[in-house]
C-alpha cells in the first residue's frame, strides 16, 4: 500500500527536490517545476519564480483540476502564481491516475541531444532500460502554452519520461522522489549517449539482452506498451 505523505511533509520534500535538482544542474535560475498530487484531488506545486533551490514550504501553491489557485494562502504565495506550466502537469495526471508526482527540469545532455536531432537511447544502460523505459519524443510546442501541455499528457500515456525538444524533459512517478531518480537517470543516459558518440559510436546490445530487460521490466510491474520501441534499431 503506498503511504500518501501529508500536506507539510510534502512541502519539505519539494523544497529539497528543489535544491537537489539545482545542486545537479539539471535546472538553474528561473527554471523547473514540481507537482504532487494531495490526497484530495488537488496539486501542490512550486510557483513561478527565480531561484526555485531557495523554496520554502510555504510559498509553495495548491491548485485544482483546472489549475484555479485554492489552499491555504500563506504571507509567502500570496502574491504568487502557478508555475507557468502547470497544464502539463495537469494534463499528465490526467491521463495517467497512477501518477503522483511531477518534476520538469532543463537538462543540459538531454536538451542537446534534441537540439542535435539524436535521440536518448536507454539501451545504453540496463538501468534505463529498467527503470525509464522508452522516452517520448514530443513535437515542438511554445513553453506555457496548453498546447505544450496537451502533448506532453498525450505522451504520458505510455511513457514516464518526455523529451521536449530545445527545451528539458517531464518526468513522472509514484511520487516526488521516484519522478526525481528517474530524471537523474535520464540524464546520466542522455550524458552517456553523448560520450559514445565522441567514442565513434555505439556498438547496440544484443536484442536478447534487451528483451531479457523488458521482461524484468514487466516482471517488476514497470512495463509500459512502448517498451517495443526499445527493439527499434
Ligand atoms: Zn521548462
Amino acid at each position: 500500500m503506498t503511504l500518501i505523505k501529508n500536506e507539510q511533509e510534502l512541502r519539505e520534500d519539494m523544497c529539497e527536490i528543489a535544491r537537489m535538482m539545482y545542486d545537479k544542474g539539471l535546472i538553474c535560475g528561473p527554471a523547473g517545476n514540481i507537482s504532487a498530487k494531495l490526497a484530495d484531488g488537488t496539486f501542490l506545486l512550486t510557483p513561478s519564480l527565480f531561484f526555485k533551490q531557495r523554496l520554502t514550504p510555504d510559498q509553495l501553491i495548491i491548485v485544482d483540476e483546472q489549475g484555479n489557485k485554492v489552499g491555504s494562502q500563506t504571507s509567502a504565495n500570496r502574491d504568487l502564481q502557478p508555475t507557468s506550466e502547470t497544464s502539463m502537469h495537469l494534463h499528465t495526471y490526467q491521463n495517467r491516475p497512477d501518477v503522483g508526482a511531477i518534476v520538469h527540469a532543463h537538462p543540459s545532455f538531454c536538451v542537446a541531444l534534441s537540439v542535435a536531432g539524436k535521440k536518448i537511447r536507454p539501451q545504453v544502460l540496463t538501468e534505463a532500460m529498467l527503470f525509464l523505459g522508452d522516452i517520448g519524443v514530443a513535437d515542438y510546442k511554445t513553453p506555457t502554452t496548453d498546447d505544450l501541455g496537451a502533448e506532453v499528457g498525450r505522451l504520458m500515456r505510455s511513457h514516464d519520461c518526455v523529451l521536449l525538444p530545445y527545451h528539458g524533459v517531464t518526468v513522472a512517478g509514484k511520487d516526488m522522489w521516484e519522478a526525481c531518480a528517474k530524471l537523474e537517470v535520464l540524464e546520466q543516459t542522455a550524458e552517456i549517449c553523448v560520450l559514445v558518440e565522441q567514442l565513434g559510436g555505439e556498438k547496440p546490445l544484443a536484442q536478447p539482452h534487451v528483451k531479457d530487460m523488458l521482461k524484468l521490466r514487466q516482471d517488476w510491474g514497470l512495463a509500459k506498451k512502448s517498451d517495443t520501441n526499445l527493439l527499434d534499431y
